[in-house]
């Protein structure tokens, strides 16, 4: 395993934060990246009906799909001229479809054969393929969107590298990944069991960004940040260890201190 240095920052300040599927997971003290140390691999048969039900659940689409429009708010400001969108990691089609309603002209990439067959039924245009696909034509991009797909892939910074490809200089990079490791809401579950580690690390998950190392990877593959920000989900509705009163003090907290559910990150292809 090479958990001896951070990936992202070289630093070997390490502290184990939790366990999920793939292994150990830790954590740099220098730079707040978590990763696990075994390589991740896309296994299509993970990616499957149970896997994208959460689609079905009325309160988490009507979330989701509020995310996407501040997401549709964010392009807008940065891209008023709109163009050609890529949607990586498409699922189901709901942010393509929307993004055509916010008229540009959207297609997704989703390389599971179950959800792209499915977005195909609603009538959605998803490829079930992968960013490597050359059908995909480099500098021909004015947006990028990907939701919840870093913290899934073996290396960001490839990934980030491919999608600075596609773009035309000037082009939008728009990413969502979970904040799990500096989330108020489960840092306050930590300390209220007393425990030095991270509760309820999703189990699929590889990379845990915080606002400052997402930032930092995204740089790294020559972009430049124009907004980065966090925000909670479904923060009431979902916590069920924590008064009401609690909740709402804490939600608005994470609002001021960036420590939020979920991490948005806005940039541009410099050159
Ligand atoms: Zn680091």
């Amino acid at each position: 395993m090479s958990t001896r240095s951070c990936p992202l920052c070289g630093g070997t300040r390490l502290r184990p934060v939790g366990t999920v599927i793939a292994g150990t997971v830790s954590a740099c003290r220098d730079c707040g990246i978590g990763w696990v140390g075994e390589q991740a691999s896309f296994e299509d048969e993970v990616y499957d009906a149970d896997f994208f039900g959460v689609f079905d659940d009325a309160a988490y689409l009507s979330a989701r799909l509020a995310l996407f429009d501040r997401h549709l708010e964010a392009l807008d400001r940065l891209r008023p001229s709109r163009g050609r969108l890529l949607d990586v990691g498409a699922a189901l089609g709901d942010f393509v479809a929307r993004a055509r309603a916010d008229r540009w002209d959207a297609i997704g990439l989703e390389p599971s054969t179950y959800a792209a067959a499915a977005a195909a039924t609603r009538g959605v245009q998803v490829l079930n393929d992968t960013l490597d696909s050359e059908a995909l034509g480099a500098g021909s991009f004015d947006a990028v969107h990907l939701s919840h797909v870093l913290e899934h892939v073996p290396d960001p910074r490839s990934t980030l590298t491919r999608c600075h490809e596609l773009l035309m200089p000037g082009g939008v990079l728009a990413l969502e990944v979970p904040n799990e490791l500096t989330n108020l809401f489960k840092r306050t579950r930590a300390v209220l069991h007393r425990s030095t580690e991270v509760d309820q690390l999703t189990p699929e998950h590889v990379w845990f960004f915080t606002p400052r190392s997402l930032s930092r990877v995204v740089q790294q593959a020559g972009f430049s940040v124009e907004l980065l920000r966090t925000a909670n989900v479904t923060p009431l509705a979902s916590e069920v260890i924590l008064g009401g009163v609690v909740k709402h003090l804490i939600d608005a907290m994470s609002r001021r201190t960036d420590t939020g559910e979920v991490v948005e990150l806005y940039a541009l292809r410099r050159d």
